[in-house]
């Protein structure tokens, strides 16, 4: 009977959902942080549960081959990169295997038609966007960096391994300019001070950045010498504020004001141009994200006579890259934000051929579908991680699409609506993982279905 305090040596063998490590005492499961597969280690019981339990990293006795040292020193505490020790082909073998043993343990699958997965030639530096809070530490002292794992302790930091590479001589920055006028970070437990978290935006082909200051309060003092100083950075295009002014742990409140510069700034995804506000949903990593889009432009494989559904649309992201090949595309997205962007995005490309719906794709689709008699030839879905709502699958296995191309955040909840898919009508006829965020545990998977009856 294994308890807490009790200290093991195990073997890795696996990686949990977030990045853990899981290991087996005797059959019994326990997950132990920064581990990685083939590590023998000692540990220390945490937790422990009746199948399973957590566990403390106490001692490595025998390195796995695949662990590297993390460029970042902070990779241990920050909540951010979990695997970040593991050796990044080892990470996409993983990445990959995960969404084969979902396939296959909850999907049902057999002989699975997977394409190698779409890993990062640089998995570093790649991410547009950061968000850094501000705080000060039980010295008194200015922090600006990261939080650490599951909690909102600030680990004090200006460079990080996948953000941009202009975020350090921002935060440099902000930093001598919060000292020098004496702005006060904000205080979580006290609901007090103003400047909560610096947000930095960057166009990956423009080059164009944006810094926005989240702040408890309706303005900031000494705006002259901010820009002065934020306008030094090559490639500044736009400084806002961002009001928050409630006690929550949300970081960016509703209301922008612009303080220099564009309200917006702009960036490419192959040839389609995309405005971003600071409130703007944008994919976090464009080269990626580029793959991602051609892959399933490649599984649709649009001749110029179809008519196109792209369900959970965002701000249009698939949908723009889907009219260049397609007759019509209907995009479909609840938030009524996202569809101002994705109409605004349109237009900005001269497209015509889309047309955006504000409302639940569930919802949406067999209305129009009914009652104006909107056909789908090829469906596209990109769900977030709860996957496809059940009456959503029941409508696309009613209208029987000749394709479905299904873009998935997370392998288990995508086996899931696989499996029903597949047991009506449709086919499993390709799978491909894409890494969009090296050094965590998640990753995403374009799949083609087609009708059986459409061959
Ligand atoms: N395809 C987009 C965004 C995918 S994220 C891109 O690549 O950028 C998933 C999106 O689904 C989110 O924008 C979320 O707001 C939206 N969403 C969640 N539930 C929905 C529903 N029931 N109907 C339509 N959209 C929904």
């Amino acid at each position: 009977m294994i308890k807490k305090n009790d200290q093991l040596v195990v073997t890795i063998e696996d990686i949990g959902a977030d990045g853990e490590g899981i290991g087996k005492y005797e059959g019994y499961a326990l997950f132990i942080k920064n581990t990685a597969i083939g590590d023998k280690v000692l540990v220390k019981v945490m937790k422990a549960g009746k199948n399973y339990g957590y566990a403390k990293l106490v001692e490595i006795i025998e390195p796995s081959p695949y662990r590297v040292k993390p460029r970042s020193d902070k990779a241990e505490k920050c909540g951010g990169c979990q695997i970040m020790h593991i050796d990044y082909a080892k990470q996409l073998e993983y990445k990959e295997n995960k969404v084969r043993n979902c396939l296959t343990r909850i999907g049902g699958f057999e002989n699975i038609p997977m394409e190698p997965i779409c890993g990062m030639e640089e998995p570093y530096y790649y991410r547009n966007k950061s968000q850094f809070p501000v705080g000060r530490n039980k010295e008194g002292k200015v922090i600006i960096g990261f939080y650490a794992e599951r909690t909102h302790s600030i680990i004090d930091t200006d460079h990080c391994y996948i953000g941009a590479g202009v975020n350090g001589p921002i935060i440099r920055f902000m930093r001598t300019f919060i000292e020098e006028y004496n702005i006060e970070p904000y205080n979580e437990k006290e609901h007090m001070g103003l400047l909560r978290h610096i947000l930095v935006r960057v166009g990956y082909t423009t080059g164009e950045v944006m810094v926005c200051l989240v702040i408890n309060g309706r303005d900031i003092p000494h705006k002259k010498e901010l820009v002065e100083g934020l306008c030094k950075i090559p490639g500044m295009k736009s400084i806002c504020l961002n009001i928050n002014t409630s006690k929550t742990n949300v970081i960016l409140g509703d209301e922008v004001v612009r303080v220099w510069g564009e309200p917006y700034i702009t960036d490419y995804i192959g040839q389609i141009k995309y405005r971003i506000s600071p409130l703007s949903f944008f994919q976090v990593n464009p080269v990626q994200t580029h793959r991602l889009y051609r892959i399933a432009l490649d599984y649709a494989d649009l001749k110029g006579d179809e008519v196109v559904w792209d369900l959970y649309c965002g701000i249009g992201t698939i949908s723009l890259f889907l009219a260049r090949k397609a007759k019509q595309v209907y995009g479909v997205e609840i938030i009524p934000q996202a569809i101002e962007d994705a109409r605004t995005n349109a237009a900005i490309n001269g497209i015509n051929n889309v047309e955006f719906f504000v409302g639940a794709a569930e919802e949406i689709l067999p209305k129009k579908h009914k009652e104006e008699n909107i056909k789908a030839d090829v469906i596209v879905v990109d769900p977030p991680r709860k996957g496809c709502d059940q009456k959503l699958l029941d409508t696309i296995i009613s209208i029987s699409p000749v394709k479905v191309v299904y873009v998935s955040c997370d392998p288990a909840t995508l086996a899931r609506d696989l499996k029903y898919l597949c047991a009506n009508g449709y086919e499993l006829k390709k799978v491909r993982p894409v890494d969009l965020f090296g050094h965590s545990a998640h990753v995403e998977t374009v799949v083609l279905l087609s009708h059986r009856n459409c061959r």
